[in-house]
């Protein structure tokens, strides 16, 4: 039923992509994949932009067309360590394709590549299509949010291929994220003949991250992570320092301030005498609530995909992405057109592969139909 448009080319592509470690912020992974990519790019006509931000972070740029500006957001960035990628390598079992990164965001990269390539066999449309792969969404975005602003500046859409919570969601609605950082000092001292004196941190932060998870409320779309901790030196020391690295969602904009007038709150008090704490970090991500302009894009993108066959769903989706930024700034945005997947962040992450060959067909026509020729 399926035309070749190159699918096992995709797949290929993808394993080259996944085999490569490209943990945030990590400038050799992001080169030579995106050495793939300009390789890719060049068949089509294209050339690949590397853009390196003021924190000396690695992101790519590509665009080809003109008329109507239609951005294409993808992160190459994974969570993964270095090392990965050989640890776990990437595999085809059944309908789907596993690996470091094989959906978030791979797989969306690999779609966008795919849509592309669609749009090069049978004629461009009459559409500025702007490509941004960043490097750094993972850590959110700190260093590509600026290109990735100035990207959506006018444009009639931009598109997220983060990955899609199935195959016929499209994510209209996203949680704000915030990252906080909680440091705490005490007093150290000998464990053993001076434990008196002693004020312990990490007793400290360990009352600290308590009150920080009692904050959330998942009835109300609010919930904090503490994700990682350390402190201290040895067993028989007590420790002086420790820190917690904090992980908030929200799912409005007025839950934030209040939420962060109680991590200050927390910081402030102290179970252990004489420790201290500090509290850095803020909202990296602002919610993206389900917009008019974002809807409206919805409804066209519904149109193509009743033409294609595909019943395409709102979603409102958990996680935070590049889309909130975009969103905030009043462009039309949609998120969650990669191919479907699950099990992100952790070893279970599959991405489903009929998805990808779907969203392949639905990026593409949904190009052509931006261009409104
Ligand atoms: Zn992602």
């Amino acid at each position: 039923m399926m035309m070749d448009h190159g699918e096992g080319e995709l797949l290929a592509l993808l394993a080259r992509l996944v085999a490569i470690d490209t943990p945030s912020g990590d400038r050799a992974g992001m080169m030579a994949a995106g050495e793939v990519l300009a390789a890719q790019l060049r068949k089509l006509g294209m050339e690949l932009e590397t853009i390196i931000d003021p924190a000396g972070g690695v992101h790519f740029k590509a665009e080809i067309g003109r008329g109507p500006k239609v951005v294409l957001l993808a992160h190459l960035d994974t969570v993964f360590p270095l090392g990965t990628a050989a640890e776990r390598p990437f595999k085809i079992a059944g309908d789907s394709a596993y690996g470091p990164g094989v959906s978030d965001c791979k797989g969306g990269v690999v779609a966008v590549l795919g849509a592309l390539r669609r749009l090069w066999a049978d004629g461009w449309p009459a559409v500025r299509i702007i490509c941004l792969f960043n490097g750094d969404e993972e850590l959110g975005s700190p260093g590509s949010r600026f290109s990735l602003a100035e990207m959506a500046e006018e444009a009639v859409a931009v598109l997220v291929v983060e990955p899609a919570a199935g195959e016929e969601l499209v994510t209209v609605s996203r949680q704000g994220i915030g990252r906080f950082t909680l440091r705490v000092c005490g007093k150290a001292a000998h464990s053993g003949s001076d434990y008196a004196k002693g004020r312990s941190a990490v007793l400290e932060l360990a009352h600290k991250i308590l009150a920080v998870h009692a904050l959330t409320d998942l009835a109300a779309g609010v919930t904090l992570n503490v994700g990682a901790i350390g402190g201290g030196t040895r067993p028989n020391v007590v420790p002086d320092s420790a820190w917690a690295e904090i992980d908030l969602r929200v799912k409005e904009e007025s839950q934030i301030g209040p939420i962060l007038a109680a991590l200050e709150r927390i910081a402030a008090e102290k179970t252990v005498p004489e420790t201290s704490a500090t509290l850095s970090g803020g909202i990296t991500r602002p919610p993206l609530p389900p917009k008019e302009a974002n809807l409206r894009l919805f409804r066209s993108l519904e149109e193509v995909g009743r033409r294609l066959g595909i019943q395409l769903k709102p979603f409102c989706s958990g996680g935070g992405s590049d889309a909130n930024l975009v969103a905030a700034l009043g462009v039309p945005t949609l998120d969650g057109l990669g191919p479907a997947g699950g099990g992100h962040h952790s070893a279970a992450e599959f991405m489903s592969i009929p998805s990808l060959y779907r969203r392949v067909e639905l990026l593409a026509e949904f190009l052509r139909a931006l261009a409104g020729g």
